[in-house]
């Protein structure tokens, strides 16, 4: 694969793409901080008349939760424009019809989760509020888990203990046909710009580990949410489509795994010396190569020369 070439003439990728689907976290903003500039870029490609979508694999908002964030960074975004891991996994769950069949779903996660769900009318228990202690037993030392539990969904959740793991376990390897959807894999994620934090992957590696099953991916680099909004949309030209973001085993591999062009920014977790493998590569993102890459999206529209 060729090595990503640094976007120093932006017209022409603009006039070769319709569509720009926003990763968030690195590309608009950076934790509760707001990337300089995003607001003019996406103005200014709103007014050429670009469809613009954010996709991002943290799923510890819903669509309801990131309108609000958006809109306290000063971004005003249509929740529809908006995809989080959270909606996608109620939405492969409304695709497969789960809710026809009256089950329930089992959250590990926190509440993006369990707003996405109750927004399209699926039951579910566990989620944020659970406090999930040692459980009441019965004859032998047995816990009951819920029949009706037809789903686990696992994402990011900083209140995961013992007995939520057990519940899931419980779940899965006991109730037949319960299927086990993970919101996202990153390894790690960056809940403060000093240091790295551990990621979904330790949840859904958690699950992985007492039931001996591999998840249902639904967010990046798995195809549903590019699927959803090719559809929704009437997309048909993938090529025209272009997926923005900062990190490569999640953003850049949905890209040019789904046949999107693909642009990384440099304002998020992958430096210039790691993309042109300068230096040794984070673990799981070798060989993967964008298209072109950027500082960042002010890139897109540099402020004319004097
Ligand atoms: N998961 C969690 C818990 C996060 O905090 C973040 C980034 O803030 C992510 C995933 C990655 O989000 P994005 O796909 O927007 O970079
Ligand atoms: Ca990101």
């Amino acid at each position: 694969m060729s090595q990503a070439k640094k976007l120093d003439d932006p017209s022409s990728l603009l006039s070769n793409i319709d569509v720009f689907i926003f990763d968030c976290d690195g590309v608009i903003w950076r934790g509760d901080t707001l990337i300089p500039g995003v607001p003019s870029v996406l103005d200014q490609l709103r007014l050429a008349g670009k469809k613009i979508f954010f996709v991002t694999n943290n799923s510890t908002k819903s669509r309801v939760g990131y309108k609000s964030k958006f809109t306290s960074l000063g971004l005003d975004v249509h929740p529809e424009e908006i995809f989080s891991s959270s909606f996608a996994a109620a939405a492969y769950l409304e695709q497969t019809n789960f809710k026809q069949t009256g089950k329930k779903v089992y959250i590990i996660g926190e509440k993006g989760i369990s707003e996405e769900l109750d927004a399209i009318g699926i039951s579910w228990l566990g989620g944020e509020a659970d406090k999930a202690k040692q459980p009441d037993m019965g004859p032998g030392g047995r816990v009951e888990v819920d029949h009706n539990v037809g789903a686990v969904v696992v994402g990011f959740d900083r209140h995961i203990n013992y007995y939520k793991l057990q519940y899931a376990q419980l779940c899965l390897n006991e109730l037949p046909g319960c299927e086990f959807i993970a919101t996202n894999l990153d390894r790690v994620t960056h809940l403060t710009d000093a240091q790295e934090w551990a990621g979904n992957g330790t949840m859904v590696g958690a699950v992985s580990g007492c039931t001996g099953r591999e998840p249902t991916l639904v967010g990046k680099p798995a195809p549903l949410m590019i699927d959803y909004i090719s559809k929704k949309y009437g997309i048909t030209d993938r090529s025209r489509i272009c997926m923005v973001g900062d990190r490569l085993d999640t953003d850049i591999a949905f890209g040019r795994n789904n046949g999107l062009k693909t642009c990384l920014t440099l304002s998020g977790v992958t430096s210039e010396d790691e993309l042109m493998d300068r230096v040794p590569r984070k673990k799981g993102t070798e060989g993967i190569q964008p298209e072109f890459y950027v500082e960042t999206i002010n890139d897109f529209y540099p402020a004319p020369s004097d």
